[in-house]
């Protein structure tokens, strides 16, 4: 196995493997191609890894599929897949702290961040799921009689078989866990394919699945590019489902694949989610919540709520409220004392961040805080607020296109029914916020919006328990809880006529 460590902003980036892992071993792509892993902060090197291709796809796939056909893993009870997945959840607990020097170098966000939510809530998926392995069981019928005969008929939850899991950069270890644990423990064979930007985490997972004992094949772990290597993975025939996390442009066209191949497919997309603060709520008390759900992570996530609605009469208070969040933000290195923001994932979202900032101001939204870099090296943008005080707000780009930096748009409403009309005209449906002190109120809106979570007085922290996933846009199917277990499983129908 093949590893490098460096030295990046003073910080010693942990040993981690380079190369790919396929059915147990470590190996450089068969084309010998590698890319480069850049630090956003500082935009130096930190490594070179392997990138896969088409041969690599189709080695990993037919690994995981021995596994599936008849394979140890295929022949190991539920109880003993739960036992791998709980010792892999006690590795990650054990090397937590690399986890987090290596996502947050990775991706460029404060090691706090990925410290206090991206970790910890990877081991409790992996043990959460490490539950269900040996709890996943089918349903006892009784049709009517057929043909004179009676019937009793039963089901069965089988693993789909080959999972293709396909996963964006900004929350690289949590996303993958959603993705990995719940099709392990249903018996699957997975081919990970991480995203290039962020792909350390996913190696050293494999490192760790190896070091616990999960069968050469069960887990494949295949860095590269998207068209080099999620594409083959999406459309090779040995594979069974394809779960994705990435932008809808993307999974748009994995859709109509899987749709072509009859492959299953989790398609987890983007947003444009909205934060909707209720007339009489206490400001100075939801401020700073509104704030981290469209700063935190510098605004690369996926149920960033960047839309904020706010009553006519305290939108000067929230948006004065909003920009002072913003201005007290610290942009730096992530793991220097007091960093409270770091630098967005590469040139080109830094590009596109900027050019959203430019579009918004060419549109004339008021920029009420941001705006710009800092002058140093590294893809940090400042925290942006904007403040459409005249109706139509909603319709300026900044509101109707994901940014996926931190940019948010204060937008007033008249009454409930405006917010609810005005949250719900997005093309996206992945989350909301509401916040009130009025509680009957948040549970009738709460009811009518269109988003697959609605997160009342809090952030949007997601919990292995809780179903996740989208509306519209935003995707197709959900993770987590049960349904992780159903979209890895088929249900499988047995029918006795007696
Ligand atoms: P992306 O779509 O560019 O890439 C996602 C993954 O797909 C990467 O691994 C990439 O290599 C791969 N890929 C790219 N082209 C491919 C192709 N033709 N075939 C197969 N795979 C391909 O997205 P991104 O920039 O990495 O992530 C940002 C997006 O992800 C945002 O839209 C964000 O909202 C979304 N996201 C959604 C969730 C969610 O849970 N709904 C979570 C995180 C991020």
């Amino acid at each position: 196995m093949s590893t490098t460590t460096s030295t990046i902003a003073g910080v010693q980036v942990p040993a981690v493997p380079t190369q790919l892992y396929i059915d147990g071993n470590w190996q450089d792509a068969a084309e010998g191609g590698t890319f480069t892993v850049i630090a956003p902060t500082t935009e130096e090197r930190i490594v070179d890894v392997a990138a896969a291709t088409a041969a690599d796809v189709d080695h990993a796939v037919r690994a995981a599929r021995a596994q599936i056909d008849g394979g140890a893993w295929s022949r190991m009870s539920g109880a003993e897949r739960g036992v791998l997945l709980h010792r892999l959840a006690d590795a990650i607990e054990r090397d937590a702290e690399t986890f987090v020097t290596l996502e947050a170098l990775d991706i460029g966000r404060p090691a706090f961040e990925p410290r206090a939510v991206d970790i910890p809530n990877t081991i409790d998926v992996y043990r959460h799921f490490a539950g269900w392995a040996d709890k996943i069981d089918g349903r006892a019928l009784t049709p009517p009689p057929a043909f004179g005969r009676e019937r009793f008929a039963y089901t069965r939850r089988e693993p789909v078989g080959v999972v293709g899991a396909i996963v964006a950069w900004n929350a690289p270890t949590m996303i993958a866990s959603w993705k990995l644990a719940p099709a392990l423990a249903a018996g699957n064979a997975v081919v990970l394919k991480p995203a290039e930007d962020a792909c350390l985490t996913a190696l050293y997972l494999a490192q760790l699945a190896d070091e616990v004992g999960f069968p050469a094949g069960v887990l494949n772990v295949l860095p590269g590019l998207g068209v080099d290597a999620g594409a083959p993975l999406v459309s090779h025939p040995g594979v069974d489902k394809i779960s994705f996390t990435g932008s809808p442009e993307v999974g748009r066209g994995i859709g109509v694949q899987c749709a072509q191949d009859m492959r299953r497919v989790t398609l987890e997309l983007g947003g444009k989610s909205p934060q909707v603060i209720l007339p009489g709520a206490d400001l100075s008390a939801v401020i700073p919540g509104v704030a981290g759900g469209f700063l935190a992570n510098q605004g690369e996530i996926c149920a960033a709520g960047t839309r904020i609605f706010a009553a006519r009469e305290v939108f000067d208070d929230v948006v004065a409220g909003l920009a002072e969040a913003a201005n007290g933000v610290t942009l730096g290195d992530p793991f220097d004392e007091g960093t409270t923001m770091g630098a967005l994932i590469n040139r080109k979202q830094f590009d596109r961040v900027n050019g959203y900032i430019a579009a918004g101001q060419d549109e004339g939204a008021e920029l009420a805080a941001g705006g710009g870099g800092l002058d140093r090296n590294g893809f940090f943008v400042k925290p942006t607020v904007f403040a459409a005080r005249e109706s139509g707000g909603n319709d300026l780009r900044i509101a109707r296109e994901e940014i996926f930096g931190p940019v948010g748009l204060v937008i007033p409403f008249d009454d409930v029914d405006d917010a609810v009309r005005q949250a719900n005209d997005t093309a996206y449906g992945l989350g909301a916020y509401l916040w009130t002190g009025d509680l009957s109120v948040a549970h009738q809106v709460a009811a009518r919006l269109r988003a697959g979570s609605v997160w009342i007085n809090g952030p949007g922290a997601p919990d292995a328990r809780l179903p996740w996933g989208g509306m519209k846009t935003s995707g197709i199917g959900r993770e987590l809880g049960f349904a992780g277990i159903e979209a890895n499983t088929e249900e499988k129908t047995v029918v006795i006529s007696f």
